[in-house]
């Protein structure tokens, strides 16, 4: 599924004493079927972008196109629904969000309560299990008798019970060590190469992640996407990117004259360089 922005803006407590504009005017177009990072510093963006793009915030001005689905600042409550049923969204530390009784009732409770038959929720519910390698010996445990990795997993297979078209990841491996971490990542690539209509969109400040696991890569810097690519357009920038400590301005303008020497067709979003 297709998720497009159109002059998107979004500013936090507008019109008080502390407004902040904290998305600038972002046109995007995030394909169908494709493993997105985005990537950017603290307060750059990330978090705020990923809640618009997934319907939890209204845009301030501008559009956000998922699929067939068009959000604005007119959108009724009503009209988000059919929306929150095609993308599923992983927070930090996912665990805190469960609250049933056993395993198997919190992993069932999301497609349940998105309208699928007990019996539909539990065979979405054991699928996702299996995926995320929760044993059934594990179905009638109260989910805060196991393992801190144990309960991330069923948190995680909570959200893919619901079978979301796109999947969003909000630094969802924060608090893992190396391992855990692999075995996380490796989880969300599995589900996604399961099957072709599945896209994962995932916000992070690790280029590591960005490197190994995205296809289109998208620099958050200021609420503005300052540059975005195919990984094979920009990934040789990477280690550039990173000495110079995110800092997207030299970036930016050094790909520009890249681009410019090479002809080649490395994406460079607008930006006004300074200096
Ligand atoms: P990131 O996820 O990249 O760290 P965020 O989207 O969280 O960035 O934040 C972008 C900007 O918006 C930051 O300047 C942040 O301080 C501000 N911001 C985020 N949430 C709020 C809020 N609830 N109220 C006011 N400002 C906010």
């Amino acid at each position: 599924m297709q998720i497009k922005t159109e002059a998107l803006n979004y500013t936090y407590k507008k019109n008080t004493p502390f407004e902040k504009k904290a998305i600038r005017d972002i046109n995007v177009t995030i394909p169908a079927n494709s493993f997105n990072v985005m990537i950017g510093k603290t307060g750059s963006g990330k978090s705020t972008l990923l809640q618009l793009l997934n319907g939890m915030l209204v845009p301030t001005s501008g559009n956000v196109v998922i699929g067939e689905y068009t959000i604005n600042s007119k959108i009724k409550k009503k009209s988000l629904h059919p929306i929150r049923k095609v993308v599923g969204t992983v927070f930090q530390n996912p665990e805190n969000q469960l609250f049933s009784d056993t395993v198997l009732q919190d992993v069932m409770y999301g497609p349940l309560n998105f309208g699928f038959t007990k019996r539909q929720s539990e065979a979405q519910a054991r699928e996702a299990m299996e995926l995320v390698g929760i044993a059934e010996s594990l179905f009638s445990r109260s989910p805060f008798q196991l393992s801190g990795g144990q309960m991330r997993r069923v948190a995680i297979a909570g959200v893919l019970a619901c079978q979301p078209k796109v999947l969003f990841l909000d630094e969802p491996t924060a608090g893992l060590d190396p391992q855990g971490h692999d075995d996380i990542m490796t989880l969300f690539q599995k589900w996604y190469k399961e099957r072709e209509d599945r896209s994962i969109i995932l916000i992070t400040h690790e280029m590591e992640d960005a490197a190994k696991y995205g296809d289109n890569i998208y620099i958050l810097h200021e609420g503005e996407i300052v540059l975005e690519g195919h990984r094979t357009e920009i990934f040789q920038q990477v280690e550039l990117l990173d000495k110079l400590g995110l800092d997207i301005p030299v970036a930016s303008r050094l790909l520009s004259k890249l681009k410019e020497a090479s002809g080649e067709n490395i994406a460079v979003a607008q930006y006004d360089v300074q200096g």
